[in-house]
């Protein structure tokens, strides 16, 4: 009996060495000579097909978070007020927060049939929410309101409580529902660790936000670099003089706009209301895209072509001050294109500068530095009165942002 266990012994544990051993081989055989391997945390959207108990529970859950949200945001104020009056303060922290939830929980009992982990989950964003007011001069945290087409809550990965299948995501508690997604994205779910799941209902149609945790490889190496003038006439002009045009949405735009009209004529939530509300969806989910994928297609361009990226500061707060801009600009999210190529070179092992917002690239003469100031929003072309160049005035501007980020980050310039 004692050898037969000592036997045992023996082979377990070199059967763990011979595992430890395989995996770091396999380990050493990803890594190429070179190359860095980056662990990022992703978030991959499936589009979700529940059935119709299923979107009773969802709803159930949406509503359930959006409720404490509220009301976790009333309590805080409320408080807040009473402490005051006393003298003292109240910060806003998670502790107050759960506690302030298990109140709430014993006060609304149907609480307690939802899933927990999300319930939790409303706290903690509302904290974040708080932190930003406070230390980084964020708007202060605004009720959820019912009518939004856009609700979700998150649910945070516990032991076995989100299991993902090559159909279906099991979600304890809640149900299953099934899933489409591209071959791609279903290999990543089923290699990569999950960390949480996002249920979003967004225009009329219901995804999962899978966030994972897996690897990407470092791109290689151009030893170019350029700058970005991101504007309204063209989406973005390049230092090299590359113009990149804006998106044609006139149809889309058009249609949106046309069921948007015919919604404020109809009564609320009629039959007639959900048919017009299914076709206006179809159309905003059909502009949404289109811009998504042409950011995707054009952020991996720069990144994979260039070293160093260099763009300006975006003021979008006072760009749509600007009355004749604030149109135009709903249009196009820059900021999505912005956070798009920033966190891709994160990821790629690129860089990503920023030039300061006060800088006057428009206005500057890259070649004598000279600055004019007679440009307006309609000038075109211009001719440096000083060392008489000809300058386009985007893809001038481009080229200042370049240079000026370099200087400003103290890098050093690739052709
Ligand atoms: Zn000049």
């Amino acid at each position: 009996m004692f050898l037969c266990y000592k036997y045992y012994y023996v082979f377990g544990s070199f059967f763990d060495l011979y595992v430890i051993i395989k995996k770091k081989m396999e380990n050493s055989v990803k890594l190429r000579v070179g190359f860095m391997v980056k662990e990022i945390n992703k978030g991959l959207k499936l589009e979700i097909l529940p059935n119709g108990s299923m979107v009773e529970v969802l709803e159930q859950n949406m509503g359930n978070a959006r409720f404490i949200w509220n009301n976790l945001l009333g309590m805080y104020f409320n408080l807040y007020l009473l402490f005051n009056f006393h003298g003292y303060p109240l910060c806003p922290n998670i502790r107050n927060f759960n506690a302030m939830l298990k109140m709430l929980k014993q006060e609304n009992a149907f609480l307690y049939g939802g899933e927990s982990t999300s319930q939790q989950q409303v706290f903690r964003d509302l904290n974040k929410a708080f932190t930003k007011f406070f230390k980084e001069g964020a708007g202060y945290p605004r009720f959820k309101s019912k009518k939004n087409p856009k609700q979700s809550f998150r649910i945070q990965k516990n032991g076995n409580n989100i299991r993902i299948t090559n159909r279906c995501i099991r979600l304890a508690k809640l149900g299953y529902v099934h899933y489409r997604t591209s071959t791609e994205y279903k290999k990543l779910l089923k290699t990569s660790k999950i960390n949480n799941v996002t249920i979003k209902r967004e225009n009329g149609k219901y995804y999962a936000i899978v966030n994972i945790t897996t690897t990407v490889e470092e791109l290689e190496k151009t030893g170019k670099s350029i700058g970005i003038d991101l504007g309204l006439k063209n989406l973005a002009t390049l230092s090299n003089g590359q113009e990149i045009t804006n998106l044609d949405l006139k149809r889309e735009d058009k249609m949106i706009q046309k069921y948007q009209k015919k919604l404020s004529r109809q009564k609320y939530m009629s039959k007639n209301y959900q048919k017009t509300l299914k076709k206006y969806y179809k159309w905003t989910n059909r502009k949404n895209n289109k811009i998504q994928n042409a950011y995707h297609q054009l952020s991996k361009y720069l990144i994979t072509q260039y070293d160093i990226i260099a763009m300006e500061n975006l003021n979008i707060k006072g760009m749509f001050k600007n009355k004749k801009w604030a149109p135009k600009l709903q249009k196009i999210s820059l900021y999505k294109l912005l956070n798009m190529i920033k966190y891709k070179a994160e990821w790629y092992g690129k860089t990503f500068i920023q030039v300061n917002r006060f800088y006057p690239s428009t206005k500057t003469c890259n070649t004598c530095g000279y600055k004019n100031k007679n440009i307006t929003l309609k000038t075109r072309q211009w001719t440096c009165p000083i060392c008489k160049t000809k300058h386009h005035r985007d893809t001038n501007a481009a080229k200042n942002i370049l240079n000026e980020s370099i200087k400003q980050n103290n890098l050093i310039k690739k052709e």
